[in-house]
């Protein structure tokens, strides 16, 4: 038994032995077999195997993708603007985190802050954009020459990916600010 009680280089006294086994068992440490010539039997239960000593592991809980609120959490929009590349997703002006907007493509309360409606996007978009369907609004660039023809179906076909889950943010990268 080393429960270094007693005095150093002595054996434990058989008092002191019986009171720390009868403490164990009664800790639920121990269980005591029997009592032979050669000593007393134990078994000895492992710490997994005693009810309660160590706590339930904490699972911790880990939203999908898709339940992850990428507007209200402050902390999940640069993935976002990173996701963009640092472009406004409408008219293509580079935006970087002191100057982006997180922008609903379907304005709330039809839109949710789910990442296939959100979008990172420069002030003067996100002003003018309001509540107008996104594809009227990316018609109105491109018929005011803010977008070419090909950025306008580019676009387009952007906001088709995004909708369909396709454009999913990278959740590695957090960016300060
Ligand atoms: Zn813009």
């Amino acid at each position: 038994m080393a429960f270094g009680v007693d005095e150093k280089g002595k054996p434990m006294a058989d008092n002191t032995c019986y009171e720390k086994l009868q403490s164990l068992k009664a800790k639920g440490c121990v269980q005591i077999l029997g009592t032979e010539r050669d000593g007393t039997k134990l078994r000895l239960f492992l710490p997994s195997e005693i009810e309660g000593l160590i706590p339930p592991e904490q699972i911790p809980e880990v939203l999908s993708i898709e339940e992850m609120d990428f507007f209200d959490i402050a902390e999940n929009r640069p993935a976002i603007l990173n996701r963009e590349g640092n472009k406004c997703f409408y008219c293509r002006r580079v935006v970087d985190s002191s100057n982006y907007v997180i922008e609903h493509v379907a304005s709330r309360p039809d839109g949710n802050n789910s990442y296939r409606n959100l979008v990172a996007a420069c002030r003067n978009c996100n002003n003018r954009k309001g509540s107008t369907p996104a594809e009227d609004f990316l018609r109105g660039l491109y018929r005011e020459c803010f977008l070419g023809s090909e950025e306008f179906e580019d676009r387009l076909a952007a906001l088709e990916l995004l909708r369909t889950g396709q454009l999913k943010p990278s959740l590695k990268v957090h960016q300060p600010g």
